[in-house]
């Protein structure tokens, strides 16, 4: 809904989504006015420093080499780069959009390129282990209405996702809590304590990399064994009795798992020991498991890899037919080992974890870089190219954390093109020539 005081002419956007993080909270009202945000509402922290960079306008000129130049030269020489290239790698994708994400996946099956998105950097073991043994979900939505026990592991939603517990599970009344669960309890487990930690009913302390012996010894309490050990990961076996009492007897739980899990020597065998505990769970109440996703459509980007390759990130096209194999074609162990000889960055997000030996091969090599004004890379591309930002000066959609797509409005105008539209440009280049 679109609400405009004629005296003040500032126009208030309603329901505008933030793509900012993997709750893509859709609920702010921002007021804009003479193309410029003026007000802010229903925003964290997080947002706000974002979004009033929004009416900074700082890179509107595309780059070849240091020099300026016109999108149509920068476009001629991003398709010469690619006509020399034997070896391309397309890489991010989490920032833009599923038109940008369709058009990276046709751009890299045209020029036979690998394709890899900044999932590669973070959630990676935990797609790959629930590829292996399926997983438990539920909407965000459910988990607010229904759960009446809620555990974070290895995340901090206060600092990586601040209105998460506000929006979804924490704070709302859950529409099928019974009265009295209103206030639900909310679990922490983690390595430290964290902000999250604070406002927790219970904090469970467990020792660095012992998560899958904590998780194995809850398996064995919630099958009605005893784990062997007084103490198991740092935690006296009777917490983890208690714990595993509350999740049996719960009526619907919900764990949110972030990289403090999914990290580590074997981070995919804790990500399958907590999907296990949850198949196990279900002998005895309904528990679902969902990964804290950080960028704000990353989940998207797995979305539509998977539709156009088959395959959710790492996906090598250089055959007439898709290859995946996360490792071999992930763009940071790619990188590292010296093997592109182009890179096509698509959004920003995710390099600053790239390991360094990649980011030195990405300052070695041409690259053409698709980035929003606000976005800075490590070193200086080949051609440089500033995009439009969706969900700002462009509709779309971006996938949110549990994959509900969420439509995205657009209430700053900009001269820029789309990431889709220089990519389309590339394309038809490829095509024709
Ligand atoms: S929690 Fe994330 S999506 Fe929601 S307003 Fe903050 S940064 Fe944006």
């Amino acid at each position: 809904m679109t609400d405009t005081n004629d005296n003040q002419k500032l126009t208030i956007i309603e329901d505008v989504a933030c793509t900012l993080c993997g709750c893509v909270c859709d609920d702010l009202r921002i007021g804009v006015r003479d193309n410029n945000i003026q007000s802010l509402e229903n925003t964290c922290q997080l947002a706000e420093d974002w979004l009033w960079k929004q009416n900074e306008r700082l890179a509107s000129v595309c780059k070849v080499g240091s020099d300026d130049s016109t999108l149509e030269d920068a476009v001629a020489k991003s398709f010469e780069l690619i006509q020399q290239s034997k070896n391309p790698l397309i890489y991010g994708l989490s920032s833009s959009s599923t038109p940008g994400q369709r058009a990276a996946c046709h751009l890299a099956d045209r020029i036979g390129a690998v394709i890899d998105t900044s999932a590669s950097t973070c959630h990676a073991p935990s797609i790959m282990a629930v590829q292996r043994l399926g997983e438990s979900t539920s909407s965000l939505g459910e988990i607010k209405n229904r759960s009446d026990l809620v555990i974070f592991w290895g995340s901090n939603p206060v600092q990586s996702h601040p209105r998460h517990l506000e929006r979804y599970s924490n704070d709302p009344n859950g529409e099928f809590l019974d009265a009295q669960d209103r206030d639900r309890y909310l679990i922490v487990v983690d390595t430290v304590r964290t902000e999250t930690a604070e406002l927790a009913d219970l904090f469970i302390q467990i020792e660095p990399d012992s998560d899958f012996e904590v998780l194995w010894a809850l398996r064995s309490l919630v099958q009605g064994k005893q784990p062997v050990g007084e103490i198991i990961g740092g935690v006296p076996n009777d917490v983890l009795t208690d714990l595993a009492g509350r999740m049996i007897n719960c009526q619907h739980g919900a764990i949110f798992f972030g990289l403090g899990l999914a990290s580590g020597t074997l981070p995919h065998l804790n990500v399958e020991a907590l999907l296990s505990l949850a198949t196990d769970l279900h002998q005895h109440t309904r528990f679902v498991v969902r990964r804290m996703r950080r960028y704000g459509d990353v989940a998207g980007a797995d979305s539509v890899l998977c539709w156009q390759t088959g395959y959710p990130f790492s996906v090598n096209l250089n055959r007439d037919y898709p290859r995946y194999n996360p490792g071999e074609y992930s763009a940071g162990d790619m990188l590292a080992r010296h093997e592109p000889d182009l890179a096509i960055l698509i959004g920003s997000d995710g390099l600053q974890k790239l390991p360094a030996a990649a980011i030195n091969w990405l300052a070695n090599i041409p690259t053409i870089a698709l980035l929003h004004e606000d976005s800075e890379l490590p070193f200086e591309p080949t051609v440089k190219i500033p995009v439009a930002t969706y969900g700002v000066n462009l509709p779309g959609t971006a996938y949110r954390m549990d994959e509900t797509p969420i439509p995205l409005r657009a209430y700053l105008e900009t001269d820029l093109p789309s990431d889709e539209e220089v990519l389309k440009q590339l394309i038809e280049l490829v095509m024709t020539k």
